[in-house]
């Protein structure tokens, strides 16, 4: 396996990912706590998008196995629903604490199987278990209210949890979106069934694996494979009653039109095509190596990766460093210790973003940095595609309107600001939008402006950490964006409310006829 040659990382990891390559195994669904080899008839190969190298198959599950997943769930909602909040919040600790000495382990995972570079694999592992540390403060975050609304009479409210959850994850965080969902619906009291991205299946199967070690009881979790077969056993099955997505608008849009027409509710996060506005009076330096690393970090396959440039003034007095910066980024294979961007996840992918990066130049803008057909020495098979600047693009074209999702970054120049903040509300999508400026005033009029979910100020990636929730707008999101995933709104997700009013009385009274809505 070509991919623990030359510069990679000569870890554990990597030579477990070696073992795998050479003899590679089928991948298990995850059942009643046991990891249970599929009898599929379908397979889905995975490869290592950095050689191509058969890395594992993933089945497509046959309808006995979901079955048996959602058995499982609904057999173990009951016992887990009653555990003691206290007990769940020990189980959470356990489990934060073994992802914590796993973290190289499900980091390398990633990489072998999704391709971004290891030690951004790790940071796809912390995102997931903050929120899962976030999910250890339950026994503060759960409580309800209590008033009394009138003498001997209170009224309160409860968060119950909503039975079994189901999650249906993407390919380019197989860890973060996994842990998005998993510590909140499950400490809450719900029971889920996760199918993680047929395309990278390996990290949420540690995670199970992990789950289990903590004690989460049997039947909690459950990892079922597959790819459209699965997802409609999820959106129509009449036990599951709650379903997260995250992925592609194309998919998203069906799942969350299905999933809500069976009545469940769904929350999903969809596409993007984040915008990042350049001020002449930033900190030059800072934002373009800010608006570099959010471009191509990860190959540009993050939902908030960067694809617009607006630069309000003269564009070129920027491009010539932008194009030297993105130049210096190594792109290699993932576990390579100086790779920068690593490969895309697969070969189509390669094509569609190519393909996507020619349509830009026949319809007549500048490819300033061309990154098709990129062919590294060291892995001659992999899907890469290097750092890619196309300028004079116009809103029209359809490397604009499409989501592009590979290491290509477009570039618009405008006059003013108000421009500016009037170009990216017209785009309809509306996950982030950040602006590089060294003015509070005009900071203030972009955020209170800009239609975007997600605003950064000098920040190029404005995630929010899970104390608060994870806002994407328009097209960026099902359902207007009312579901969103976690912080508090996650917590009302994967719980259903229930309000009990209570009349108390010491004394017996004589109330009359009661036929009349009680007035004041
Ligand atoms: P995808 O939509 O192809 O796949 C996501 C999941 O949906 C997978 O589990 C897949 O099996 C399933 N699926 C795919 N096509 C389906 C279909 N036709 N019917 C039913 N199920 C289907 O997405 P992806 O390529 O894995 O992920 C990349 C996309 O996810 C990008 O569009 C990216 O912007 C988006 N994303 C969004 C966020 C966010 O929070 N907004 C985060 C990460 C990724």
């Amino acid at each position: 396996a070509s991919n623990t040659a030359g510069t990679a990382s000569t870890s554990s990891e990597v030579r477990m990912c070696h073992d795998r390559i050479e003899s590679p195994a089928d991948t298990p669904n995850f059942i009643d706590n046991e990891f249970r080899s599929s009898k599929a008839t379908k397979w889905i190969p995975v490869y290592d998008p950095a050689t191509n190298n058969l890395v594992t198959r993933v089945p497509e599950s046959t309808s006995d196995e979901l079955a048996a997943a959602v058995t499982s769930a609904q057999s173990a909602f009951p016992g887990w629903r009653a555990t003691s909040i206290i007990a769940r919040q020990q189980i959470m600790f356990r489990f934060t604490h073994l992802i914590k000495e796993n973290w190289d382990r499900l980091a390398a995972s990633i990489t072998l199987e999704q391709g971004k570079t290891f030690k951004d694999a790790r940071g796809d592992v912390l995102r997931g278990l903050q929120v899962a540390e976030t999910a250890c403060g339950i026994t503060t975050q759960l409580p309800g209210e209590v008033l009394e609304v009138a003498r001997d009479m209170e009224t309160r409210s409860y968060r119950e949890p909503l039975g079994v959850v189901a999650a249906i994850c993407p390919f380019n965080f197989p860890a973060m979106i996994p842990l998005w969902c998993i510590p909140i619906a499950v400490v809450t009291g719900n029971t889920m069934i996760l199918k993680p991205s047929e395309r990278d299946p390996g990290a949420a199967l540690i995670l199970a694996e992990l789950a289990r070690a903590a004690g989460f009881p049997k039947g909690v979790l459950n990892i079922i494979h597959g790819s459209v077969n699965t997802v409609n056993f999820i959106l129509d099955e009449p036990a599951i009653r709650a379903i997260s997505f995250v992925g592609s608008n194309r998919a998203g849009e069906y799942i969350y039109s299905r999933g809500s027409a069976n009545g469940k509710r769904v929350q999903a996060n969809l596409g993007a095509k984040n915008h990042a506005v350049l001020l002449p009076d930033a900190d030059r330096n800072a934002a373009l190596d800010s608006i570099v690393g959010a471009a191509f970090g990860a190959a540009g396959q993050r939902c908030m990766a960067l694809s617009v440039l607006v630069t309000v003034g003269e564009e070129a007095d920027y491009i010539h460093d932008l194009v030297k910066k993105a130049q210096s980024l190594v792109v290699s294979a993932g576990f390579d210790k100086n790779a920068d961007v690593g490969p895309v996840i697969s070969p189509e992918s390669k094509a569609k973003i190519e393909s996507l990066i020619s349509s830009g130049e026949l319809e007549g803008a500048n490819i300033v940095l061309d990154g098709r057909g990129y062919r590294s020495e060291t892995y001659p098979n992999g899907n890469f595609v290097a750092p890619t600047i196309i300028t004079n693009v116009t809103t029209n074209m359809k490397c604009y309107k499409e989501e592009i999702f590979g290491p290509v970054l477009l570039c618009i120049s405008v006059k003013t600001l108000e421009d500016a903040i009037k170009l990216v509300n017209e785009n309809e999508y509306g996950n982030g939008a950040s602006i590089f400026t060294r003015s509070g005033v005009s900071g203030a009029y972009f955020q209170k402006n800009i239609q975007a979910g997600q605003v950064g100020i000098n920040v190029p990636l404005p995630v929010p950490l899970p104390m608060f929730s994870f806002t994407g707008n328009k097209k960026s999101i099902a359902g207007g964006g009312a579901n969103n995933f976690y912080g508090k709104p996650g917590l009302a997700f994967y719980t259903q409310q229930k309000t009990v009013t209570s009349l108390w009385r010491r004394e017996n009274v004589d109330i009359g006829k009661q036929v009349v809505m009680p007035s004041h």
